[in-house]
């Protein structure tokens, strides 16, 4: 048998580059430094972990054995009172990536009268522009401005030039910068022929989710998660709220077993233990904003306000690279930004108060203030 499989992958396929960041361990060998050492910032991860309900629902389930509700439909009702809105709205999937995956398939174009193309607003979150490419929908490309904000008018005027129906990813708070989409460029955005998928992934840190805005609104759908503000994310649970005439769709089309039985077990205990996801978040909130302001009084430093988890630096003046080896001395790891407005940048998470000091501590140094 001499069949070559290799050349048999799509293109499309070959085009792609793998997404593999270095696990904790792998990174601590590489800086020399013991893993329990590392500050990692770098994921928009939770610092403070699950639950204790969560932890305790987890350890406490006995039917590891059995396969899950395919349609996860307790954490579906819990969500809906959480919410607000019709639990037959939504849906609950393996990570919101694995929505942002189902949705470029739903709407993959099979024909005249489909979708043509994505709008993604980069900089932004990769995925959108990956499984649009993965599920062979074309990218336009629809920059944001310098300050990151969504060009409203170019996204009017790309519309009112070729008025074909398109999906437009925006993700708000944004990822890598912070920013919320304001109210009135919702409206004007919803009043284009665009599907809009609204990505709230971080919505949990401010107070402005447009949740309760998708049963008003055909063309609009908001993913949330469970990853950043629940501190779930090696479980992947993320979950939808979808126009009600979407929904038979993206039941037929749903890989039946997503949601596993742990990741469903812990979100549904952890909505039950709001008040201390609620009092994290809390905490999280005041501690970005102590560090904000505390980098803004850093010489060389230019800090973007945010909204989430997270902030953006612009350290081109300090000099990126000597940020990074500062960073990496005390095995505090980062998000180093390349590409397209966003070079020099660097996205660092909110975690503890002594990881966000320990950070401080650094960038104050390299601002040549003495902390
Ligand atoms: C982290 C992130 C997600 C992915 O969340 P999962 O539920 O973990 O898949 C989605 N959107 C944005 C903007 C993110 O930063």
């Amino acid at each position: 048998m001499s069949l070559r499989i290799e050349p048999l992958v799509g293109a499309r396929v070959r085009g792609l580059s793998e997404y593999a960041p270095e696990p904790l361990e792998v990174v601590a060998r590489r800086l020399g430094l013991p893993a329990e050492r590392l500050i990692k910032l770098d994921a928009n991860e939770n610092p403070y972990g699950p639950t204790p309900r969560a932890l305790a629902a987890l350890q406490g389930y006995a039917d590891y054995h059995r396969y899950p509700d395919a349609v996860s439909r307790d954490l579906r009702a819990a969500l809906g009172e959480y919410l607000g809105v019709d639990p037959a709205t939504i849906v609950v999937g393996n990570g919101s990536d694995e929505l942002i995956d189902l949705l470029l398939k739903t709407f993959r174009p099979e024909g005249p009268g489909g979708l043509c193309s994505l709008i993604d607003c980069p900089p932004t979150f990769g995925m959108y522009r990956f499984y649009a490419t993965t599920n062979d929908l074309p990218v336009e490309d629809v920059p944001r401005r310098a300050d990151f904000s969504v060009d409203v008018e170019a996204l009017e005027a790309l519309c009112a030039c070729d008025p074909r129906p398109r999906l437009l990813f925006l993700a708000s708070p944004n990822n890598p910068d912070g920013q919320l989409l304001p109210a009135e460029d919702l409206e004007r955005v919803l009043d284009l022929p665009v599907v809009l998928v609204l990505d709230e992934a971080y919505v949990d840190f401010s107070a402005a989710s447009r949740v309760r805005l998708v049963a008003e609104r055909e063309n609009l759908i908001v993913l949330r998660t469970f990853s950043k503000w629940a501190g779930l994310a090696g479980l992947r649970v993320g979950y939808g709220v979808f126009p009600a005439a979407l929904m038979p769709a993206l039941c037929r089309l749903k890989s039946p077993y997503n949601v596993n039985v742990a990741a469903q077990v812990a979100a549904l205990a952890t909505l039950e233990d709001l008040a201390v996801v609620c009092e994290r978040a809390t905490c999280l909130v005041a501690e970005r904003e102590r560090l904000v302001a505390a980098v803004r009084q850093v010489p060389g430093l230019r800090v973007f306000p945010s909204d989430a988890n997270f902030y953006l630096l612009d350290a081109r003046e300090v000099g990126v690279e000597r940020l990074r080896g500062a960073m990496e001395a005390r095995g505090i790891i980062l998000r180093y930004h390349a590409g397209p407005g966003l070079d020099g940048h660097v996205r660092v998470t909110v975690g503890t108060p002594e990881e966000n000091d320990a950070v401080l501590e650094v960038l104050r140094a390299l601002g040549g203030r003495p902390s």
